[in-house]
């Protein structure tokens, strides 16, 4: 079966890859940073991935941890390192524990619980800061930080071998945010989280789009592109990817309501988590 929503999106540092749909189904690969956002219904792109950050217990971003564990295991690939929600951790423990039991596997992830504030190391250039975002359960975002080197101020007029020879005194460590991931979130997360606005990347739910959908947004805990709209002038990204449209929409009619609704100061730099056709407005 083709599937509709699946998407590839170049940004200027980086490719996303997944598909992300409310209540059915949401990953992203990206390929460059080694990483998963969320795991969806256990995509086999994700496989050979060695980090995944689920953001939330609920089942169209998690429920495909099993199966994450059980082809690594099957594919004799080592480790993997599944980052949870510190309140979900025990949980998704259990859940692999059962299938151990059951099927008389042994799985070699690790579930690592992350509360907000904390950050994880990758490899020797990358950083995940964790934040929380505002949902019905408890939810992590994740921001993706590079860590880069350059010359103290005064230093210039060094020669290259000058500089090898003090470079702990001449070169400086500075982080640039690449990219954040709200996971699913709803207006709490614009109104107290000021990270999401000066990343390169900002890839941020907006399950809902049409007129009279702005109260189920909020009961339900998600945001409505016009939650997006209210805060235009503060965004500062490069490029804004929306996901986890809700599903009563065709791909269609995501792109016209938001092209509708997008305020000019956007526009350009919105991009939607669906195939090519449908990405810009
Ligand atoms: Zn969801
Ligand atoms: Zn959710």
């Amino acid at each position: 079966m083709i599937d509709k929503d699946y998407f590839t999106l170049a940004t200027g540092h980086f490719t996303i890859e997944g598909r992300s749909r409310a209540g059915h189904e949401t990953w992203f690969r990206i390929p460059d940073l080694h990483l998963g956002l969320d795991v969806g219904r256990g995509a086999d792109a994700l496989v050979g991935v060695p980090d995944l950050f689920i953001s939330h217990a609920h089942l169209d971003h998690s429920v495909g941890i099993p199966f994450y564990a059980g082809q690594r295991q099957l594919h004799g690939t080592p480790g993997g390192t599944i980052h949870v929600p510190s309140d979900a951790v025990a949980g998704f423990r259990e859940i692999l524990g059962a299938y151990e039991r059951m099927s008389g596997a042994r799985f070699d992830v690790t579930v690592n619980g992350l509360a907000p504030g904390d950050v994880v190391r990758l490899g020797r250039a990358h950083e995940v800061h964790v934040h929380a975002a505002t949902h019905r359960v408890a939810a992590n975002a994740y921001e993706v930080v590079e860590i880069r080197h350059r010359l103290r101020d005064g230093f210039e007029s060094l020669t290259h071998d000058e500089i090898q020879a003090r470079r702990a005194e001449v070169i400086e460590e500075y982080r640039r945010s690449l990219l954040l991931y709200t996971g699913d979130t709803d207006r709490g997360m614009l109104e107290r989280n000021d990270a999401m606005f000066r990343t390169e990347v900002l890839m941020m739910e907006c399950s809902f789009v049409a007129d009279g959908h702005q109260e189920r947004a909020a009961s339900y805990r998600h945001i409505h592109f016009d939650d997006i709209a209210d805060f235009a002038d503060k965004f500062e990204n490069e490029l804004i990817v929306l996901t986890h449209f809700s599903r009563r929409y065709s791909r269609s009619e995501i792109q016209e309501g938001i092209r509708r609704r997008c305020p000019a100061v956007l526009r350009d730099r919105i991009r939607l988590a669906l195939p090519e056709a449908y990405q810009r407005l």
